[in-house]
């Protein structure tokens, strides 16, 4: 996530975009801890994760919208190449 939006209400649409947000990590000011913006959400793993998320930044008055990468963590056996669960880019068939 970029600076100026790494806070919790926007790491909630950013989750809500991927799944079921169950917890948006942040300080007591609302804000992220550190580099980046963790959001744990819940995913249905038999899709394609999202490499990314596309997010209005402008604030209401102007569209602006900005693409947000995404980085997972804890995933068992995640393919980067077909992004799907279950094997690894060496043993993927696509
Ligand atoms: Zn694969």
């Amino acid at each position: 996530m970029l600076l100026g939006l790494m806070n919790k209400h926007e790491g909630e649409l950013m989750g809500e975009m991927i799944g079921e947000v169950l917890e948006v990590e942040a300080n007591d000011k609302e804000n992220a801890i550190g580099e980046f913006l963790r959001v744990k959400v819940k995913i249905d793993i038999r899709k394609p994760l999202m490499r990314g998320v596309t997010l209005d930044v402008g604030g209401g008055e102007q569209e602006k919208m900005k693409w947000c990468p995404l980085v997972y963590e804890y995933l068992p056996d995640f393919c980067y190449t077909c992004r799907l669960i279950g094997h690894t880019d060496r043993s993927c068939e696509v």
